[in-house]
């Protein structure tokens, strides 16, 4: 976004906490960068050790002072000392972007039917159910409103091949979206979904033919391409700001049309 966009200084004023940077691919990584240019304050989180030093450098070139947490979203302890720090550091939070999904690789590699009763437990508790708890965390922080957003797909919705126990886990994190949304609008927070088309980044690499799946993608989609983070991004920012003050519950796709298609 240039420094002339209509879009610069669309969040100034606000706080937000972006969960599941792992490097500059990273979806969370083109959110941040939109949210950072039209003016929101950024903190980040990492997932464990192995993973800080990536994210310290990827946060750094934002500039500043940005406040950055050790969080495996499976610890309850790690949440909580998370938000009690940016309750310390900021007082209140305006944004929650929940990027983050795993599923074991036996699971992502033997057919569905194969999957195992702790790695189907598994995938779920860090890709959906972690939601509710950063959601539940982060509300108290938000007595003027706000607005959590969840990265999703398609496979939610479709038998994608090989995407197997993480479209069962979407299509959890999806509903979950829903009954937050519910429990959270009396408070103004609203809650919602992007959808994203295929991109390649670290955790997609994790997905059996994700090449044919780019493929596919941009053959079949109506824009006759795959989408980029920066896009993602900016669906993210419309959904951080008051622009889509009437918008919650929702499972918005940023795809380039490819959900609308019939295979
Ligand atoms: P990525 O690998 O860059 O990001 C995944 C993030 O999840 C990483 O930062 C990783 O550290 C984090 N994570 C995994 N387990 C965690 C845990 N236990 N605790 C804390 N963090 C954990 O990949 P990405 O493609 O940017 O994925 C981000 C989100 O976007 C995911 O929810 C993914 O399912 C979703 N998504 C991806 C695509 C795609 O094609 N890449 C499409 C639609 C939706």
């Amino acid at each position: 976004m240039s420094e002339s966009s209509p879009l610069t200084g669309l969040l100034a004023g606000k706080k937000g906490l972006i969960v599941g940077v792992a490097n500059q691919n990273s979806i969370a990584w083109g959110c941040a960068e939109s949210l950072h240019a039209a003016g929101m304050e950024l903190a980040f989180t990492y997932q464990g050790e192995t993973m800080r030093d990536r994210v310290t450098r990827t946060v750094a070139t934002l500039g500043g002072d940005v406040p950055l947490f050790d969080l495996d979203v499976r610890s309850d302890e790690q949440i909580s000392s998370v938000f009690a720090a940016l309750q310390e550091r900021w007082g209140t939070l305006d944004f929650v972007l929940h990027s983050v999904a795993f599923a074991p690789k036996p699971a992502m590699s033997n057919p569905f039917i194969e999957t195992q009763r702790e790695d189907f437990l598994t995938a779920h508790d860090i890709s959906a159910y972690s939601l509710v708890a950063l959601s539940r965390a982060a509300a108290p922080l938000m007595p003027n409103g706000g607005s959590i957003v969840a990265m999703t797909y398609y496979g939610s919705q479709k038998a994608v091949p090989g995407y197997n126990v993480m479209g069962v886990a979407k299509a959890s994190l999806e509903a979950s979206v829903r009954y937050l949304a519910v429990d959270l609008g009396p408070r103004a927070i609203r809650v919602n979904a992007i959808s994203a088309g295929a991109i390649n980044t670290l955790a997609a690499r994790g997905v059996a033919h994700f090449r044919d799946l780019m493929k596919v993608t941009a053959e079949r989609s109506p824009l006759k391409r795959t989408v980029e983070t920066e896009e993602v991004g900016r669906a993210t920012l419309f959904l951080a700001s008051d622009l889509s003050s009437g918008i919650t519950g929702e499972t918005m796709y940023v795809d380039a049309g490819f959900n609308i298609t019939a295979g």
